[in-house]
């Protein structure tokens, strides 16, 4: 049996249909290099959604990988109650330079949706010991996405992921998030004044007093298909949050560590969420851990003695792990001393000149619209009624494989194809991730 039937036989891969892998088995990645992965069978393929938007800075990061190997000597795991290690106080002291003013406490778990979580069972106690009874729900978009867990599921609403799961969820409101490429007010995202901001008005009104906390993907609805709205809306939805004593959850598992052109998504805005979740770009792809950091003022609501209970009974057992804090630290080493930031967003500008020469006119191409280095190309039938695609011609995936044989990873979010490559992307390689897109998109859809 080669590789891939061995594979077959036993794995179960996440968020696939297994049927699919009959004609269409999985590849099987020998090493990575920068933004290439190469297979057992020598082909080379670039990375431009960095293996599920985590890969920040290029696979096997020579000084990321040195931070791990470096510690792995030293230890490797140790029960983070009552004990700690200097990986993870460097990393916290290192973070707290970056991170919204005012979030100054940390607390550790090790993937994206365990701090979402973290971050919803610490918004409801924190309601509970300050004497708000009455806020036991929680408000969250449509179509947003925050982890695949029952209580991550729960303030998702993107129905793919959540509406065979509805009878077992955490009953929650959404707010209408805003659709900038179909603006119901139709309006442009970078001149409006938000105007989609009712729906959240009438929201609150309805709901806010007995919510506890709401939770956003700030500037970008991910899997809704690199969704963007404008800063402002930020801006407005924390003056609501704190009239009706609403905390603001900030999952910044996508958005963080310069994926949107600044070290954070609020960043772009002049207020900081309450609470803030990180993950993915955390440890620039290399070690499962995420982060869930909040302000002093909830931390001490916990803070008491034992007898009273209102510690936060809150642990999972790789929480701290020193390899994934020394990956983190690594990360802010390469982001500081190689100047990424900047690289970047020269780097984003020439990717935008660039999709739009190319791909702009196609008759397909509704919309490329772009955060950072994240740019999305919103495929659609027609161009001006913007009419979606028929989604049982599943067009995203179809060139996603025809994009394969090409040589590029680019995954789709249905009918939308994105690039969100690593960080350290070069010129000549978004040159070739250009064009193997746009000779994918032809093979599909035509000229
Ligand atoms: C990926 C992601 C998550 C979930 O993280 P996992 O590590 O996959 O559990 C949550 N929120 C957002 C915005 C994400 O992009």
């Amino acid at each position: 049996m080669n590789l891939e039937e061995r594979d077959l036989k036993y794995i179960w891969h996440p968020c696939s249909q297994m049927h699919d892998y009959e004609n269409f088995p999985p590849i099987v990645i020998e090493r990575g290099e920068g933004v290439y992965l190469y297979d057992i069978r020598g082909r080379r393929y670039l990375d431009i959604i960095s293996s599920w938007w985590c890969n920040l800075l290029g696979h096997t990061n020579p000084v990321i990988s040195g931070k791990i190997k470096n510690q792995l000597d030293k230890i490797e795991h140790v029960i983070f109650a009552n004990f700690t290690h200097e990986p993870a106080i460097e990393l916290c002291e290192r973070l707290l330079k970056y991170i919204p003013e005012g979030l100054t406490k940390f607390h550790f778990s090790d993937n994206g949706s365990a701090s979402v979580e973290c971050a919803l069972k610490m918004s409801f106690q924190y309601q509970q010991q300050i004497g708000q009874k009455e806020k036991t729900k929680f408000l969250c978009f449509s179509d947003g996405y925050h982890g695949e867990t029952l209580g991550a599921l729960s303030v998702g609403t993107l129905d793919l992921y959540a509406k065979l799961y509805q009878p077992i969820l955490i009953d929650s409101n959404q707010v209408r998030a805003p659709d900038c490429y179909r603006c119901p007010f139709k309006k442009k995202r970078t001149s409006c004044s938000c105007e989609c901001f009712v729906f959240a008005q009438e929201i609150f009104k309805k709901h806010g007093k007995k919510t506890c906390a709401m939770i956003v993907e700030p500037l970008l609805q991910g899997s809704a298909g690199m969704r963007m709205y404008p800063p402002l809306y930020l801006e407005k939805l924390r003056r609501l949050c704190d009239e009706y004593e609403v905390l603001l959850i900030a999952d910044e598992i996508a958005t963080g560590f310069g994926r949107t052109g600044k070290m954070f998504a609020f960043d772009h805005t002049d207020v900081s969420p309450d609470i803030m979740c990180l993950s993915k770009g955390l440890t620039g792809g290399f070690m499962p851990m995420s982060l869930t950091v909040t302000t002093d003022k909830i931390y001490r609501a916990f803070y008491g003695e034992y007898e009273r209970h209102i510690a936060f009974m809150h642990s999972h057992t790789y929480a701290g792990n020193p390899l994934g804090c020394a990956a983190a630290c690594g990360v802010l080493d390469v982001l500081e001393n190689e100047n990424i930031l900047e690289f970047a967003g020269e780097r984003s500008s020439y990717l935008t000149k660039k999709l739009e020469d190319v791909l702009l006119s196609h008759k397909n191409v509704g919309e490329i619209r772009h955060l950072g280095l994240i740019h999305a190309i919103e495929l659609v039938a027609d161009k001006e009624t913007k009419k979606a695609l028929n989604s049982s011609k599943r067009v995203g995936y179809q060139i996603y494989k025809k994009a394969l044989h090409l040589g590029l990873i680019l995954r789709p979010l249905g009918d939308v194809l994105y690039f969100n490559p690593p960080l350290i992307i070069t010129e000549d390689e978004i040159d070739e991730a250009v064009s193997k897109c746009f000779a994918a998109i032809e093979m599909v859809l035509g000229k």
